[in-house]
């Protein structure tokens, strides 16, 4: 090994005692190889120094987007667990943050419930959802605490030439911080100059402060002949974009080469994920057939641009995901790939999108032969619905059409804005006949 990683634990340490008032550290970690290198040397250099030193709180953040790979996921956790329980056992400063998007920021309900299309480099809606909100919300709250906040970074020079250019332009020569896009956020990247040979020499041969070893970490690059997706923080970060451990939905990539590696390696259980993946990508592409004419709220498109799934696009894919969560749940690898509030938050979604075709607990039902209901809100469109049967003489068409009527109303009711209302309630009348001529 060239690089000297004690020294880079020495100027870890000097770093860490500099402050007069101690700037909480905040250490992103997504379980990958540089991360988990860079939350090693803190520990080690943390270790080297008295525990009357230890004025600093460390804070370990990893953001879980809700559609990580479930075999990674397993894998983090499992980390976390034993980080956790090294730092209560050696009474470090550590502390472990999960973090993860809202509700209505997730990717199954603005996919499924918003139809909005897969993400693709023309219109990557998910990084900011998923990713870069849920770990701000965090550094925000805590520089409002504390004043200011210091954030760890696993990124390298030698990861690539965009991730170079990126450190190259922040460092202030002389100084180890940088300065953070967030107001009161610094930037430090220990490991910045050490190679990925000597990161992974470190790492094969230097067992983790938290216990164990780093051979499944090994195995599992090896397997999924990947790079891992680091903590995203700003654009600048090079998220998820090529070969990585990222969301198993993610089609922003042509393929996921990581995905497809572990189903090659013995993961065969992933072969339902890759399905969806792949049909993901063709209905996203696939725009005459898959996607309305018309944008969200019924707005007009110009010539050849088209809105979201349609609605029957949307029902389908919640299909393929419950299906595939079922088949999983029959082998050993067991996992949830959608969370039962992000289900009833589709079906809300769906009832303001004025689509009544089509329920949740119908699809939800027939995959799981159940009988599940939606508590309040299938009740309510349920009686609304027999309301209206009743009024228009059981023609169902006019029941639908009322329905998608009110739901643009009650949108904008709760938006508390009616301009363009009649526009809208025009629109959906316009795009009724056009379905009703097809027919
Ligand atoms: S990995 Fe892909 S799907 Fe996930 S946030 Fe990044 S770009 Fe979006």
């Amino acid at each position: 090994m060239n690089i000297d990683f004690e020294y880079i634990e020495s100027e870890i340490i000097d770093q860490y005692l500099h402050d007069d008032n101690p700037r909480p550290w905040i250490i992103g970690f997504s379980g990958g190889k540089d991360s988990t290198l860079l939350l090693q040397l803190v520990w080690n250099a943390l270790s080297k120094i008295k525990e009357v030193s230890w004025s600093r709180d460390i804070y370990v953040v990893c953001n879980d987007t809700l559609v990580e790979n479930p075999r990674i996921v397993d894998f983090i956790e499992r980390t976390l667990k034993s980080v956790e329980k090294a730092a209560i056992r050696q009474d470090m400063p550590v502390h472990v943050i999960r973090t993860r998007p809202r509700l209505e920021d997730t990717f199954w309900l603005n996919l499924i419930g918003k139809g909005y299309p897969a993400p693709s480099n023309m219109f990557r809606w998910c990084t900011e959802r998923l990713k870069i909100n849920p770990t701000t919300r965090f550094i925000t709250e805590k520089i409002s605490e504390k004043g200011e906040a210091i954030i760890l970074l696993g990124t390298r020079s030698d990861e690539s030439a965009t991730r170079a250019r990126s450190i190259k332009k922040h460092a202030i020569h002389g100084q180890r911080l940088r300065k953070h896009m967030l107001p009161n956020a610094f930037v430090y990247a220990p490991i910045k100059d050490i190679s990925t040979n000597e990161l992974w020499q470190y790492l094969m041969q230097v067992s983790p402060p938290w216990g164990g070893n780093h051979n499944e970490l090994v195995t599992l690059y090896r397997n999924a002949n990947s790079g891992d997706c680091p903590l995203v923080i700003d654009e600048t970060t090079p998220s998820c974009g090529s070969s990585r451990f990222g969301c198993w939905v993610c089609t922003v990539v042509s393929k996921d080469k990581s995905m497809d590696a572990l189903i090659e390696n013995g993961e065969a259980w992933m072969e339902p994920l890759a399905e969806i993946r792949d049909y993901l990508v063709e209905a996203r592409d696939n725009k005459e057939e898959y996607r309305e004419k018309v944008g969200r709220g019924n707005r007009q498109l110009p010539e050849g641009q088209y809105g979201p799934y349609k609605a029957s696009i949307r029902s389908h894919i919640l299909e393929k995901v419950l299906t595939a969560q079922e088949e999983i749940n029959k082998t050993e690898a067991g996992t949830q790939l959608i969370s039962n509030q992000e289900l009833i938050a589709i079906q809300v979604q769906w009832y303001r999108d004025g689509i009544f075709s089509h329920k949740v607990s119908d699809i939800y039902n027939k995959i799981y032969n159940k009988d599940f209901k939606m508590g309040k809100h299938d009740e309510k469109f349920k009686k609304e619905e027999e309301l209206l049967s009743k009024v228009c003489n059981e023609s169902t068409e006019q029941v639908e059409l009322i329905q998608r009527m009110l739901a643009v109303q009650k949108a904008k009711t709760l938006m508390l804005r009616k301009r363009g209302l009649q526009n809208e309630l025009e629109n959906v009348l316009d795009q009724y006949l056009i379905e009703k001529d097809k027919k």
